[in-house]
């Protein structure tokens, strides 16, 4: 679960890592009311679930209390594009207005969990900011990185290491050395799955600080967290993945016209890429699940079909512990309830129940395109669909 940098600062704040002052503003009014409180120059920062703001405009520099309010009235309600939002965009809703920093040098921290070591990883640069990925992607001897094992924990000569690699001196060493001891703590305390402070700064005054924070939490910790369901917020996830998640069903909406349900992620893998090679694009990842009931199936295709961009509906059952008969039993359903569906479905079943399966589509007096094998299935949808 991705948070904003504002909750991921009160984060900080919580594990003793140096941030600016600053607070929430979701009006203009609010965000010049918390300038002049700061005084002085500050900093008003578009709050979405992306980075790239600086680039794409959504982070502006404001002389005093005036100014912020008109770059909050300006930021506020803007779509932001970066590279990371996708070509649409996403709208700002809430502004941080935080104390402006003076800026001696831009560094780059990050904490990462490593699935191939199955270890933490500790990702630092000298050449923090806006053009880390140039940095990585152009001159990767810049880019220092250790791993902690998870049995030990950090050792602090690993803390030092890091702050020798980010070039720090006096007491922004010492500063570093404790960031990086408090970052950790906080990657393990809070069940996150990443920790970055980019840009991690040193001060003109000489001392370090975050002044841009990203943490992504571990959905799967939810249980003995939960403090974090509140740091949710709905209005920048996916609406669909969102009421799916509700129904224990595991769906990913893409950008493609072959709305897929299909049982078993690995099946469903194999899915997206036949309909590929077969020339069009998934609409979605959809795992109905080993359990899934007739109920399950049928919200399962009602969110799969309120995808505007499905133009035909591929299903593709292999019967094992998942009955066929249930799911036919559940698409049949589905499809009365919705009413009138005006795309091409289809069908192909297989193993457990198949023929019953079949029956109940046949006898439903719908229109399913049945195909039998699922090279067949996948061409027919890829055909239906148009191609894109
Ligand atoms: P991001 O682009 O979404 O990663 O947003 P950041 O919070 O990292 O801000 C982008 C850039 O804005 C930083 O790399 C800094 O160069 C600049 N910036 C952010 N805060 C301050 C500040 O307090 N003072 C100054 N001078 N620059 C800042
Ligand atoms: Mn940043």
């Amino acid at each position: 679960m991705k948070i904003h940098e504002y909750q991921a600062k009160e984060l900080f704040r919580k594990y003793s890592i140096p941030v600016p002052d600053g607070r929430i503003a979701t009006t203009a009014a609010e965000a010049r009311a918390i300038a002049e409180e700061i005084g002085g120059r500050v900093i008003v920062k578009a709050q979405i679930h992306a980075g790239g703001r600086g680039k794409g405009g959504g982070v502006k520099l404001a002389a005093d209390a005036n100014e912020a309010e008109s770059l909050a009235d300006q930021i506020l309600g803007m779509t932001l594009v970066t590279h990371q939002t996708g070509p649409d965009g996403k709208v700002v809703g809430k502004v941080l207005v935080e104390a402006a920093s003076n800026i001696e040098s831009e560094m780059y921290i990050a904490f990462v969990l490593d699935r191939e070591t199955s270890q933490l990883v500790i990702i630092a640069s000298s050449e923090g900011g806006v053009e880390i990925e140039k940095v990585a992607a152009e001159t990767p001897e810049k880019i220092f990185k250790t791993w902690v094992d998870p049995s030990v924990g950090l050792m602090s000569y690993q803390a030092r290491e890091v702050c020798f690699a980010l070039g720090l001196k006096g007491q922004a060493f010492k500063d570093g050395v404790k960031a990086i001891t408090n970052l950790y703590r906080l990657y393990e305390g809070e069940d996150a799955t990443l920790a970055e402070i980019n840009p991690f700064i040193v001060t003109s005054e000489g001392n370090a600080m975050a002044i841009d924070a990203k943490v992504n939490l571990d959905d799967d910790a939810g249980y003995r967290q939960a403090d974090h369901a509140e740091l949710r917020d709905l209005t920048e996830e996916e609406p669909l993945e969102t009421e799916a998640k509700k129904f224990g069903l595991n769906y990913i909406k893409l950008d493609g016209s072959v709305g897929c349900m299909v049982n078993g992620a690995g099946l469903a893998m194999a899915t997206m890429d036949l309909i590929k090679l077969c020339g069009s694009e998934p609409a979605n990842f959809l795992d109905v699940g080993g359990g899934a009931s007739a109920e399950g199936v049928e919200n399962a295709f009602k969110i799969l079909m309120s995808d505007e961009n499905v133009k035909c509906v591929l299903i593709n059952i292999f019967g094992g512990i998942v009955r066929c008969d249930r799911v036919a039993q559940g698409v049949v359903e589905a499809i009365r309830n919705i009413g009138q569906i005006d795309v091409p479905i289809v069908v192909r079943l297989e193993g457990t129940n198949a023929a019953e399966g079949q029956a109940i589509l046949e006898e439903s007096g719908l229109d399913f395109h049945t195909v039998v094998g699922f090279q067949a299935a996948a061409q027919k949808a890829a055909d239906l669909a148009g191609g894109d």
